[in-house]
């Protein structure tokens, strides 16, 4: 009797290094891969209109390599417990596949699930394939979650020893999917399933602003090979200096395939320690470790999704300034790195990490407005979107989360920009009334035809902002 088996995937496109799929194909006669489009089951944060786009050809490629392999992916849509009940019955599946997820309302649907499958009498197997480390897996010496980074990296550190690594190789699927090169057709069902066309999902956007994603990212597991590729081929080596530096192309950019999961973190992990080793590669490495942290947070503390972690920014007298909320979306506050970095944001669905600390502090320091109303931009303009990363982010940028930048730690926009942007050439990218400037004009440029006045004084604000964290201290 053929024994069949649904792996629901979820935030792990890919069949390479997913345990999931590496337990359901290894076991299982016939195995249905299932994606399931549920917005409303994604409590407060159903996926932003980059996001979206970027799924849908996540989507489209992830399909396309599993037909090469005599597979399909079925999609339906939401809610996931009546979807896949339907397709237990349809399909005579004894259970389902899946990786875990974190966010607190995916845990509690997943629980969900769980229960209704077993009432149908099929299993609801999980697997950890989103980590390195599990959030639950390293605890401080008292027992606690971490809540500082430095020493959460250096316990992860020592348990991602080689040989753990090589354990990854051999449990991941890598060397599963090695081994299977002779056998080429991933395990199938005679009859599949009805799909719903990727199409009907809804997920391109409608005027088609994407444009500049288009430019910018080829979505898909090629596309995730070909940027680690050519990360792994130099930058990586720079990775300590120029990551710092937006004009220049010395991060991997893989954000949006890590966060899809067309590539997983562990075969990045392994990539990166085989080609360069551990030591020479320690600041990148480091880097996806924060990706750990943010993770390791949420699971520990769930309110912080919505919630300052340090309670006492709730008494924060943030301001209601529309105006500046908009000038600062629209890339249009007068101050150009600013702005280079809100506009590359909405015209490319990414900014670079520095550029990221720097709006945040604006918005939440020069600004004060709420790092929540930076927070859900983000979230509605990035390709790389990640409920995990984007809250440790603004809560480290506004002073309110773990190990976060000090509040009082205010950023100077434009001493930040003559360091870290010195020739202007990444303002002059996404700023084009600022085109014509020098070097030394271009940081704080002085009536400019086109382009707005500073809408604050920096001076002014800043000791405003401190005055404002002195009533919460
Ligand atoms: P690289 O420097 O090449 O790093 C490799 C990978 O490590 C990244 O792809 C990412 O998965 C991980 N990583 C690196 N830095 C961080 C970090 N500080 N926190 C968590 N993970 C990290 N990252 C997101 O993936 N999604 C978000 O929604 C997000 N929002 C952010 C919001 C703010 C306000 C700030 C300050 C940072 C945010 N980050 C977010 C972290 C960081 O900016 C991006 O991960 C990074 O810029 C992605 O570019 P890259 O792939 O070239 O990174």
């Amino acid at each position: 009797m053929t024994r069949t088996a649904i792996v629901w995937f979820r935030w792990d496109l890919r069949t390479e290094d997913n345990p999931a799929w590496a337990a359901a194909t290894a076991d299982y006669d016939a195995v249905v891969p299932v994606f399931i489009w549920g917005p409303e089951e994604e409590g407060p944060k159903p996926l932003g209109g980059a996001s979206c786009w970027y799924l849908h050809h996540a989507l489209e490629r992830f399909d396309a390599r599993l037909r090469d392999r005599g597979s399909r992916l079925i999609v339906r849509r939401g809610p996931a417990a009546d979807v896949l009940e339907e397709l237990v019955e349809a399909t005579a599946a004894d259970a389902v596949f899946a990786n875990h997820r974190y966010e607190p309302y995916a845990v509690d649907r997943d629980g969900d699930v769980a229960s209704r499958l077993a009432d149908k009498g099929a299993g609801f197997e999980r697997s950890h394939g989103h980590l390195l480390i599990e959030p639950d897996a390293v605890r401080t010496k008292t027992g606690k979650p971490y809540q500082v980074f430095t020493p959460f990296w250096k316990s992860i550190r020592a348990t991602i020893a080689d040989e753990f690594l090589d354990e990854w190789k051999e449990t991941s699927g890598v060397a599963a999917d090695r081994r299977r090169k002779g056998r080429n057709d991933f395990p199938s069902p005679d009859t599949w399933p009805a799909s719903v066309p990727i199409d009907d999902l809804g997920l391109l956007p409608t005027p088609d602003w994407a444009g500049g994603l288009r430019d910018t990212w080829t979505p898909g597991r090629e596309g995730a090979i070909d940027r680690l590729r050519t990360f792994l081929d130099g930058p990586v080596l720079e990775y300590e200096h120029d990551r710092d530096f937006p004009a220049i192309e010395g991060t991997s950019r893989l954000s949006p395939h890590l966060r899809f999961g067309e590539i997983g973190v562990r075969e990045v992990y392994v990539a990166t320690v085989e080609k360069h080793g551990a030591e020479a590669a320690d600041t990148f490495l480091s880097e996806l470790a924060w990706r750990e942290f943010a993770y390791h947070l949420l699971v520990h503390f769930p309110d912080t999704i919505g919630a300052p972690l340090k309670e006492k920014f709730d008494r924060m007298p943030w301001r209601d300034d529309p105006d500046g909320l908009r000038a600062w979306r629209r890339g249009e506050t007068g101050f150009p790195i600013v702005d280079a970095g809100m506009r590359q944001l909405y015209a490319t669905g990414w900014m670079h990490n520095r550029v990221r600390m720097i709006v945040g502090s604006f918005l939440t320091k020069d600004l004060l407005i709420d790092w929540r109303e930076g927070e859900a931009w983000f979230w509605d303009c990035l390709v790389d979107a990640d409920p995990a990363s984007n809250t440790l982010g603004w809560q480290w940028v506004s002073g309110c989360g773990a190990d976060a930048a000090p509040f009082f730690r205010i950023f100077n926009p434009t001493t930040q920009s003559e360091r870290y942007d010195g020739k202007g050439d990444y303002i002059r990218e996404f700023v084009e009334e600022l085109d014509g400037l020098n070097p030394k004009a271009i940081h704080a440029p002085r009536r400019v035809d086109g382009y707005p006045g500073p809408v604050v004084d920096h001076g002014e604000r800043r000791d405003a902002a401190l005055e404002a964290y002195k009533a919460i201290k």
